[in-house]
């Protein structure tokens, strides 16, 4: 589901990323460890094309975002990608319900229909928020501004799951639910999962450990 080749990013103030290989199965569940600054949301974020890469190709479901134009590489990316970002990234505007379908409002491409409505509800309140959909952030807990960001990575049904420190502003316990949230799902629609997480105690329940020292190439 994702395969990345000779994938090679720079930026301007110096710092750069070589990945040689990267495969991920779709229904495989793989936590990247690595420590700050080493460069896993720069990763996350090629892998999903909101950033281009130098050299190499990223592909996703066998399509090659890497040489896609912009316009169709956004398409791909917002029928594709389910993405938690490091520090949720909702809208303080809007409703719990409305972040979740945040992305049927700037997916090129998407549809918000009934379908989609109902989706985010039965998400809200899977993560037992059926009665704060109507909340903005500025309203929840850390743990419940977590699960909307994981509901509005999931809304779409997306085949690839990204998660950046998904579970590091939470205590034990709402950290394990929130895993337990993007394992039901990925299991559900058989999507690859991707975690970049600090949080050595979840990484038994990864299928698969990566350490991001590894991936690169060494210098
Ligand atoms: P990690 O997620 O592993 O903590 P990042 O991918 O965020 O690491 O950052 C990797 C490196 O790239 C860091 O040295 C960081 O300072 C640098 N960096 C991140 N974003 C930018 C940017 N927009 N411009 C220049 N350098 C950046
Ligand atoms: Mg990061």
């Amino acid at each position: 589901m994702i395969a990345v080749r000779d994938l090679r990013f720079a930026y301007s103030g110096g710092f750069s990323l070589d990945v040689p290989v990267l495969d991920i199965d779709g229904g495989e569940r793989v936590a990247v460890i690595g420590p700050s600054g080493s460069g896993k949301t720069t990763l996350l974020n090629l892998v999903s094309g909101i950033k281009v890469p130098e050299a190499g190709s990223v592909s996703l479901d066998g399509q090659d975002i890497s040489i896609l134009p912009d316009r169709s590489r956004r398409r791909v990316r917002a029928a594709t990608i389910g993405f938690v970002f490091q520090e949720f990234a909702l809208v303080d505007y809007l409703t719990a319900e409305g972040n979740v379908l945040y992305p049927y409002r700037i997916g090129a491409g998407l549809r918000l229909d009934q379908a989609a409505r109902n989706r985010a509800r039965d998400l809200l309140s899977r993560f037992g928020l059926g009665e704060k959909m109507q909340r903005r952030p500025a309203q929840l807990s850390q743990g419940e501004r977590q699960r909307v960001a994981i509901a509005r990575a999931l809304v779409t049904r997306p085949k690839v799951i990204l998660a950046d420190e998904a579970t590091g502003n939470l205590d034990p316990a709402n950290k394990a639910a929130a895993l337990d949230l993007l394992f039901d799902q990925a299991a559900e629609t058989g999507a690859a999962l991707l975690c970049v997480t600090h949080d050595h105690e979840l990484l038994p329940r990864f299928d698969r450990v990566i350490d991001f020292a590894d991936l690169r190439t060494p210098a």
